[in-house]
């Protein structure tokens, strides 16, 4: 599998927001790119890996959690991360996915599976087949794209308790800056809002 790091921290935003977890960062995306893309480095920095290599480096961190994201984690599905994912679960580790949704999204129901869907370029680059495959919608947000993360929710009937909303900022100080205007449109619309602890505290420092 062609991993770009593992490392042991703090989930900084989404539903497990503060959960001391592992993250397995898959390398590779496909196209279109996010322009706002925070992990470039993961796109083509990796190492081929084989799972008991993944498994051996993940035993010596001790925590249950573990993040699986990228990159786009679900382009490996079929190339070992279904013998990835089932190893980690006989040992009792608790999984989360973070996917953009942009590929087949696989029907787990034993791992959380978190969607970011990615606005380019005036149009949602989603598969509309992984609807219900997802359970939480993660989506990054400034006051410019209020109106189409309403239309996303409305068009696909997703219900408020799946909803994320998090400030766009790969920096402190862009974070920061679009916080107020989620806050307030997450009050409004009924959402819940995350924040990307991460970002806050260490402003855009690699692998915490
Ligand atoms: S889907 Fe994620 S990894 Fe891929 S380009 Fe967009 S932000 Fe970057």
């Amino acid at each position: 599998m062609l991993i770009n790091e593992i490392f042991y921290s703090l989930q900084g935003e989404g539903p497990w927001v503060g959960l001391p977890s592992i993250f397995i960062r898959l390398g590779g995306c496909v196209e279109p790119l996010c322009p706002w893309c925070d992990t470039k480095y993961a796109l083509d920095e990796y190492t081929d890996m084989a799972c008991s290599d993944i498994i051996k480096q993940v035993r010596t961190l001790s925590c249950t959690n573990i993040v699986i994201t990228g990159g786009e984690p679900f382009l490996q599905w079929e190339s070992g991360l279904t013998e990835l994912h089932d190893k980690l679960l006989e040992l009792g580790y608790h999984l989360q996915y973070e996917t953009s949704g942009k590929v087949p999204v696989p029907d787990l129901k034993d791992a959380t599976i978190v969607c970011s869907p990615k606005y380019i370029e005036g149009m949602w680059i989603f598969d509309p087949t992984n609807l219900s495959n997802i359970d939480i919608f993660k989506f990054v947000a400034q006051e410019e794209t209020f109106d189409d993360i309403i239309e996303f929710i409305t068009k696909n009937q997703i219900e408020k308790k799946r909803v994320y909303i998090m400030p766009i900022g790969a920096t402190r100080e862009e974070q920061l800056k679009n916080m107020e205007s989620v806050f307030n449109f997450c009050k409004d619309q009924g959402y819940r809002m995350t924040p990307r602890l991460h970002t806050l505290t260490f402003n855009g420092k690699r692998g915490v």
